[in-house]
């Protein structure tokens, strides 16, 4: 079948970077680009960061027109996709006009995972996700500010690091009983503990809201220990929700997220998901959900190139970032291993502590982190990949 026009849903990391990439393995056809944001696709590492920290000069767009426009792409920017006719092959836009595709990509994202609680209030209830989101942070991060902080994932611990650059007052609620749970290995959720602490962040493991309330103008939260907190205002990030309902909708295969193949595609053959909306099949015979930049940009590519008929290159170890406290953090591999060997940077250039954790199985390495230490991730991720064993490496650090 000729694919004369591909529509893409979601004007963000991998909806920007199925554009990119598809131009790249030449085709030619028609590509629309749907987005119901006002703006045209951006990064989002930085709303947590320098958007807040250097509004003025941090840039974060992907594709601007002048960009969009040599790549041939039309963009409807404002406007939600709100159904996929899958027989018809129509994407239905809010305003009720119809768009044909003859492939589909669905690169929606995610949104907060909501905590009504909190929702309730309607005032100085703060979460983060797009720009106009970071842009509204901006007022609340501020020096003469106390504010509670809800989850300590990396929203939240970016969020408590830029709360501090601004010298606002930080406590910081997590109901785990370590940071980054999801994502970081015990010894480094150990790590930002402390290093948070001594940055002033006032951090609350093992803790919920049991009760929130607005009293003059502040907010007034009941904690599960029997405490109370005043606060100007509440910003959490419990996680967030794959925007699959459209997916759910057209009868796709949905488990939380849209399940996709190797290749992207889902249940329909012209439809594929990229992104933190998608789970993709692995070859262990699991579906695995990534929300990370890099593989919002992976997926697109790999859907870009199945489109294209071009073959995957072998795929190298799955990598993300945080940047908290003045600390570039970097994780590769598999996190979940339980052995881990740290190694500390002799040459390190920063009076900050900077090292090396290597994860290992059967003495083999299959993960590592660096901390201040960006240079050594390519040689971590080599070694990874060629299952170097432990005892041969000790050099790098
Ligand atoms: P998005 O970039 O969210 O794009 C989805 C787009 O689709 C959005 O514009 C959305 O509004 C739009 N959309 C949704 N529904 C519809 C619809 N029906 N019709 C039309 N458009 C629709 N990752 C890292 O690896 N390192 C980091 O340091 C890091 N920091 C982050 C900091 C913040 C504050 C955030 C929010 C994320 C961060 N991430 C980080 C994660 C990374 O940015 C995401 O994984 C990535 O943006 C996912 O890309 P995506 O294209 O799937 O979704
Ligand atoms: P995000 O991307 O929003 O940071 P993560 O999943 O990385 O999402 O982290 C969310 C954190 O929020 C987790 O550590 C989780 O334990 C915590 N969390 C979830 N629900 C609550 C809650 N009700 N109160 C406090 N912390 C919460």
């Amino acid at each position: 079948m000729t694919i004369n026009t591909i529509v893409i849903i979601g004007a963000g990391q991998a909806g920007a970077n199925a554009i990119l990439q598809l131009r790249q393995h030449q085709y030619q056809g028609k590509i629309i680009l749907i987005g119901d944001e006002k703006y045209l696709p951006y990064e989002r590492p930085p709303l947590s960061k320098d958007v807040i920290l250097n509004p003025d000069s941090t840039k974060v767009e992907i594709l601007s027109e002048q960009k969009l426009q040599e790549l041939k792409v039309d963009v409807i920017l404002n406007h939600a996709v709100q159904k996929i006719h899958r027989m018809e092959h129509w994407v239905e836009l809010s305003g009720g006009e119809k768009i044909h595709y003859d492939k589909l990509l669905i690169a929606t994202g995610a949104a907060p995972r909501r905590l009504p609680i909190l929702d309730a209030l309607a005032k100085h209830v703060y979460t983060l996700r797009n720009l106009d989101d970071a842009q509204a942070l901006i007022s609340v991060l501020q020096p003469d500010q106390r504010l509670i902080l809800v989850g300590g994932g990396v929203i939240g611990l970016e969020l408590a690091s830029s709360a501090r650059a601004k010298q606002a007052e930080v406590v910081l609620l997590e109901v785990g009983s370590t940071l980054m749970g999801r994502s970081a290995p015990r010894l480094l959720s150990d790590f930002l503990l402390t290093q948070h602490r001594q940055a002033g962040v006032d951090i609350r493991l093992d803790t919920q809201i049991t009760a929130a309330k607005l009293e003059n103008d502040h907010i007034i939260l009941d904690l599960n220990h029997g405490e109370q907190l005043q606060a100007n205002a509440v910003i959490y990030g419990i996680g967030v929700i794959p925007n699959a309902q459209l997916a759910i909708d057209a009868g796709l295969d949905v488990d939380f997220a849209i399940q996709v193949n190797e290749n992207c595609q889902t249940s329909d053959p012209d439809i594929y998901a990229a992104g933190d909306v998608a789970t993709q099949l692995g070859e262990d015979g699991h579906y695995h959900r990534v929300e990370t930049w890099e593989n919002a940009n992976l997926q697109a590519a790999i859907f870009a190139r199945h489109v294209m008929n071009i073959e995957h290159p072998k795929a190298s170890p799955a990598w993300f970032w945080t940047d908290q406290l003045g600390f570039n953090i970097q994780f590769a591999g598999d996190l979940h291993v339980s052995d881990w060997h740290i190694r500390k940077i002799k040459d390190s250039k920063t009076t900050l502590p900077s090292f090396i954790a290597y994860g290992l199985k059967d003495e083999i390495i299959v993960a590592a982190i660096t901390v201040n230490a960006a240079k050594k991730m390519r040689a971590l991720k080599k070694m990874i990949s060629s299952q170097t064993s432990f005892a041969s490496i000790t050099e790098i650090a």
